[in-house]
C-alpha cells in the first residue's frame, strides 16, 4: 500500500517548531509534528521567563510551551512521539526515517535544537533548572541580584554571561580550565577588565554543594596545576561550555559549519539548499537563541513552507 504524502512535516517540539505548526495548522496544511526526547524543548527545564513579549509578570516555560502546543492542536496539527534518524531529501517525495517508519513528505522544517554541554559534576543534575545551576543567564541572571555567582566555560557565551550577569550579580566568578581565555579577544578584554568579574584560571569544577537543601550553596573547584581545591561562595551556577545542536541525522545532507550548526542557503535565515526544506531556532542559530527568535525562525520557515507548496501544488 502506497503511504500518504504529508504536506509539511515538522521536527521538533521547541519554541521554532511549535511556532511553526500554529502557522502552518492555521493555513490548514495539517502539519505533522515530531516530538523528541524533550517535547516543549530547552523553555521546560527553565522556571520563570520574564523575557517572552507579552507576559508582563513573567511565564513558567513549561506553561508556555504548553499553551503553544495547544494552540498548534486547536488548528490542526499532529503530534507523533518520533526520533528522525535518517534522511533523503534528493528527490520529492522527502523521506524521513524514523525507529519506527518512512515518512513521506513535501516539506520539511527542522526545529531540532541544541542541548547545552554539561560538565557532568556530582549535584549539577540535581540543582537544574530553578535551584540554582542553569545554561541561560538571559533567562535566569535577574534571580541573582546581588548575590555571588559563578560561570563555567571560557569561550565567547563564557564571557558573554559573565558580563551579562554583572548587572545584577554582586561578584562573577569565571572558571576556566586553562590560563587564557578561548573567547574573542575583545569579549576577553571586556571580561578580565571588569571589575566585578573574578577570574578563576586553571580551574575545574568538581561539585555543584547544596543538594540537601535543594539549593546551590557553593561551587567546589580544583586548581589543576596545584591540586588544591576550595569552595566558591555562590548562590548561582551557570554553565557555559558550548551547545550541541541537534542536528547529526540531516548532517550529511544539508551543510552544517564546524560546530555542527545548519549553514542556511545564501540569503535566507530558514531555506537550505534541498528544495521544500527549512531550518529553524538554536539548530541553526548559535548567536541569539532566544525563546523569541527561536519562534520568529519558526513562523519565517512556516510561511516559505506554505509558499513553496502554493508554487508546486498540482
Ligand atoms: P566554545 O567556543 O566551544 O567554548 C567552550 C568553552 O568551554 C571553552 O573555553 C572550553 O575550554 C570550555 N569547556 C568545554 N568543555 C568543558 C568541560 N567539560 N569542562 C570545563 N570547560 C569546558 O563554546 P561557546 O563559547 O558556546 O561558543 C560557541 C561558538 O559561538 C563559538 O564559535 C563562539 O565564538 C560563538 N559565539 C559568539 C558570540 C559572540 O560573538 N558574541 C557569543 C557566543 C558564542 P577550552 O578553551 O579549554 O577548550
Amino acid at each position: 500500500m502506497a503511504s500518504s504524502v504529508e504536506n509539511v512535516v515538522i521536527v521538533g517540539t521547541g519554541c521554532a517548531g511549535l511556532t511553526a505548526a500554529v502557522y502552518t495548522a492555521r493555513a490548514n496544511l495539517a502539519p505533522l509534528v515530531l516530538e523528541g526526547a524533550l517535547p516543549g524543548g530547552q523553555l521546560t527545564t527553565t522556571s520563570e521567563v520574564e523575557n517572552f513579549p507579552g507576559f508582563p509578570e513573567g511565564v513558567d516555560g513549561f506553561q508556555l510551551m504548553d499553551n503553544l502546543r495547544k494552540q498548534a492542536a486547536k488548528f490542526g496539527a499532529r503530534f507523533e512521539q518520533a526520533r528522525v534518524e535518517s534522511v533523503d531529501f534528493s528527490a520529492q517525495p522527502l523521506k524521513l526515517r524514523t525507529g519506527e517508519r518512512e515518512i513521506l513528505t513535501k516539506t520539511v522544517i527542522i526545529a531540532t535544537g541544541a542541548s547545552p554541554r554539561m560538565t557532568g559534576i556530582p549535584g549539577e543534575k540535581e540543582l537544574y533548572g530553578g535551584k540554582g545551576v542553569t545554561t541561560c543567564a538571559t533567562c535566569d541572571g535577574a534571580f541573582y541580584r546581588n548575590m555571588a555567582v559563578a560561570v563555567i566555560g571560557g569561550g565567547d557565551s563564557a564571557c558573554e554571561e559573565a558580563l551579562f550577569l554583572t548587572r545584577f550579580a554582586s561578584k562573577v566568578h569565571l572558571v576556566h580550565r586553562r590560563d587564557a581565555l578561548r573567547a574573542s579577544k575583545i569579549m576577553a578584554g571586556r571580561t578580565t577588565s571588569h571589575p566585578k568579574i573574578q577570574m578563576v584560571w586553571d580551574s575545574v569544577p568538581v561539585e555543584a554543594q547544596g543538594v540537601g537543601a535543594g539549593a546551590v550553596s557553593g561551587l567546589k573547584v580544583k586548581n589543576v596545576k596545584t591540586g588544591a581545591e576550595r569552595v566558591l561562595p555562590v548562590k548561582g551556577i551557570f554553565v557555559a561550555i558550548g551547545h550541541v545542536p541537534n542536528t547529526q541525522p540531516f548532517a550529511q545532507t544539508l551543510d552544517v559549519d564546524e560546530n555542527g550548526y545548519f549553514k542556511p542557503a545564501a540569503g535566507s535565515q530558514v531555506k537550505t539548499k534541498a528544495p521544500g526544506v527549512y531550518v529553524a531556532g538554536d539548530c541553526a542559530d548559535h548567536v541569539y537563541r532566544q525563546a523569541v527568535t527561536a519562534a520568529g525562525m519558526g513562523c519565517q520557515a512556516a510561511i516559505e513552507a506554505e509558499r513553496w507548496l502554493a508554487e508546486h501544488a498540482g
